[in-house]
């Protein structure tokens, strides 16, 4: 079998907030059969920004607008795409997103399902360490505000 070849793949995503009761409140969304959360995010199309990107997926996945605050960070990983025999290097921007309007019942088909979670909630439900930093940050950002 010849040698898998490397492929390299730019997303964007978002940590959407809004101030709750007595807690920050942040959306994560559930993929591979709602067994797997994470932040909404995307790959970047031709002609956006990564903070384009950011805010057109945050409002595709979990049907919710929200303004650009700030950018938190950026992450990185390696997968194997099967069908492509391929190892991919994938880098993720994520950006703080205020919430402005809009409702979890529209999340669009590519997730199972989009919830509100106040922000320690949603530090022991995230599943990827990665995506867990950038809540950290995000929450150390936002005390800071
Ligand atoms: P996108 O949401 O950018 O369109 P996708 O849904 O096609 O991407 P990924 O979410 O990047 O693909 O998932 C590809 C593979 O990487 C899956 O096997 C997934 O479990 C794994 N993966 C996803 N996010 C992370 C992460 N933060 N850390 C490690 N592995 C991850």
């Amino acid at each position: 079998m010849k040698p898998a070849t490397i492929k390299t793949q730019e997303s964007s995503g978002g940590v959407i907030f809004r101030n709750a009761d007595k807690d920050i409140e942040i959306t994560l969304v559930a993929v591979k059969g709602g067994k797997v959360w994470c932040l909404p995010k995307g790959i970047i199309e031709k002609g956006e920004t990564p903070l384009d990107t950011a805010v057109r997926e945050v409002r595709e996945e979990t049907g919710l607008t929200g303004r650009a605050i700030k950018k938190i960070g950026n992450i990185s990983y390696w997968y194997f795409i099967k069908e492509d025999n391929a190892k991919c290097r994938k880098t993720v921007h994520f950006y703080l997103l205020e919430y402005i309007s809009g409702n979890t019942d529209d999340h669009n088909w590519e997730v199972d399902n989009a919830e509100w979670f106040p922000m320690e909630e949603a530090l022991l439900k995230i599943t990827y360490k990665g995506e867990r930093d950038i809540i950290l940050k995000a929450r150390e950002m936002l005390s800071q505000q």
